[in-house]
């Protein structure tokens, strides 16, 4: 049991532990919570409302869940002398198991690395998790918005995005440019910058892992594997080829390949098996827009998951309401996936809905499917009676946007 010095233990709550296969979950959890700069403590506070207020309605005094606030970023600079990434706060985190964390400024200067990133890569939260679906009523720049219905498994931890990187003209670039010219006759300019893009076995697998687990568990269609192999055959190729191997060696009995549901099956797919199927970055771009209902699961490397993230969001009216958690083997910390939005600060003023729906997918993560469900379903409905916030407001046209406060006060009301 880590000692902290700055953060409060709720003594009415119990500990998710894990017993080497599985979480465990009390009844009455301690979710440690990070309220987040900027706005982040206006929607946090929405959320927690909606998220207390789901719980009590679906299981009555059975569960509770016990909040512990932990501190990252300017909270925490406040507290710990400066420091915007305590220790005790990763430790926490990484005793309790499951967190739930609002925006953070990064913060700008010498040295500083984003927090964001660093939380994910202290804590090897290896998968980047976004379901992105449409809510009824929600402006969209698409006819169908509805077709949308898809999670994201983004590899977290490798790929371009490893951070691996030396600028044109500082001497490790030209020790590795000079070492790979004169070793391998390649021919790089002498003025490049350069960038590695490492993409192993061991962050393939255990990703497309999750993705297929993810699959099985919520009785999904397919998972796709995004990729450009046909460029990068050794790094995005070999995360299709590993890919397949995974669904193969460890799944064999619940997956089929897309090749054997034309060959064995003429296209129609046999009753509780996933479809593993693989897409080219560039046509899945397309295709997610063309033919939408067809994707499913996805599982890709960092940066086109990246891209793919924020299309499919943009697809289903943006970012505001897209949701997000960075999960690893042990430690899931659902987040919201915009920023602080500094100028809107204290103003009770923004949509909380993406760390809401962080939320959701965190009671999900906790078993607690019908409280996820009652605010997905209240929320639905709230947007449909046009009581939303201005983000939303200002596209409906015609509509007077209620506070972050309010909006809760309906999504509560609706449940
Ligand atoms: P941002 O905070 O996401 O805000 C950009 C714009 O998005 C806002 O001005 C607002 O648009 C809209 N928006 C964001 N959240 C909203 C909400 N909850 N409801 C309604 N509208 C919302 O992006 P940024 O201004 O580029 O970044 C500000 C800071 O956040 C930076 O320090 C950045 O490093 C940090 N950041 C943190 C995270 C994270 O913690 N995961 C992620 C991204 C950025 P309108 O102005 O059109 O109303």
């Amino acid at each position: 049991m880590p000692k902290f010095d700055k953060i409060t233990i709720p003594g009415n709550g119990e500990r998710i532990t894990w017993d080497g296969d599985e979480l465990q979950i009390p009844h009455h959890p301690i979710i440690p919570v990070i309220e987040g700069d900027g706005i982040g403590p206006d929607i946090m506070k929405a959320t927690r409302r909606v998220l207390d207020a789901a719980v009590e309605k679906t299981y009555g005094d059975s569960k509770k869940l016990a909040w512990m606030d932990i501190y990252a970023g300017e909270s925490a600079a406040a507290k710990y002398d400066g420091n915007y990434l305590p220790d005790e706060t990763v430790q926490a985190i990484e005793h309790y198991h499951v967190a739930l964390k609002g925006p953070l400024t990064t913060p700008v200067g010498g040295g500083f690395r984003s927090l964001n990133v660093g939380l994910r890569q202290i804590m090897d939260l290896y998968a980047c998790v976004r379901p992105v679906s449409y809510f009824e009523g929600v402006p969209s720049p698409v006819r169908k918005p509805e077709k949308m219905d898809v999670v994201i498994f983004r590899e977290n931890t490798e790929d371009v995005y490893a951070g691996i990187e030396w600028h044109e003209g500082s001497t490790e670039a030209e020790k590795v440019i000079n070492f790979l010219n004169n070793t391998f006759g390649t021919s790089i300019r002498p003025d490049s910058g350069i960038g590695i893009k490492p993409i192993s076995v061991t962050g393939t697998k255990r990703l497309v892992r999750m993705a297929i687990q993810y699959a099985i568990k919520h009785k999904r269609e397919s998972v796709t594997l995004v990729h450009k192999g046909n460029i990068m055959k050794y790094t995005e190729g070999a995360f299709r080829d590993w890919g397949y191997q995974v669904a193969k060696d460890e799944f064999a009995d619940q997956t089929i390949t897309e090749d054997e549901l034309w060959d064995k099956f003429d296209g129609n797919r046999p009753e509780g098996k996933i479809v593993i199927k693989d897409r080219i970055a560039d046509s899945m771009l397309q295709q997610i827009l063309t033919r939408t209902a067809e994707y499913d699961v996805v599982a890709t490397p960092n940066l086109n998951g990246d891209y793919l993230s924020d299309a499919c969001a943009a697809q289903v009216g943006g970012l505001g309401l897209a949701p997000g958690a960075n999960i690893g083997d042990k430690v899931a910390l659902f987040e919201a996936t915009h920023g602080t939005a500094p100028k809107y600060a204290n103003q009770d003023k923004v949509n909380p809905s993406s760390v809401l729906l962080s939320g959701v997918m965190m009671l999900e993560h906790l078993g607690w499917q019908d409280a996820a469900d009652a605010i997905v379903a209240a929320v639905g409905q709230t947007i449909r009676q046009k009581k939303v916030t201005y983000d939303l407001a200002r596209l409906m046209g015609d509509v007077d946007p209620l506070k972050t406060s309010e909006f809760a006060t309906a999504i509560i009301e609706n449940l």
